[in-house]
């Protein structure tokens, strides 16, 4: 499951970051998902709590908070919501737009307990 992979990523990443700050244990992750970074919500909440388990990362709240894809139009500037990957400006049809947001995958902080 790719889900799954992009977990233990997160996981180890987290933890590299948790042992250099000497904590010990963190309390609470949040992640930041855009609609277009080809995460499912049902399987990243699944994946996890799975590859948390038996880390630093086990007993933290986890946080998702969920991005919404925007672009904007290059010819009229113009800013709207995408369909998917599809993007043709609704204004001017132009095909010269651009994402501002939506393909996000980032830690965007966690909280750790310090000795
Ligand atoms: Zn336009």
């Amino acid at each position: 499951m790719h889900e799954l992979s992009i977990a233990i990523q997160i996981a180890e990443i987290i933890t590299e970051e948790a042992a250099k700050a000497e904590a010990l244990t963190v309390t609470k992750v949040i992640l930041e998902i855009g609609s277009l970074s080809g995460i499912e919500a049902d399987a990243i909440e699944l994946a996890v709590p799975e590859a948390f388990r038996n880390t630093i990362c086990e007993n933290a709240a986890v946080e998702y908070h969920y991005i919404k894809a925007r672009a904007v139009c290059e010819s009229c500037c113009n800013e709207f919501d995408p369909i998917d990957h599809y993007k043709i400006c609704p204004f001017c049809n132009s095909l010269y737009t651009s994402f501002l947001k939506g393909k996000e995958l980032n830690i965007k902080s966690f909280d750790i307990v310090k000795p």
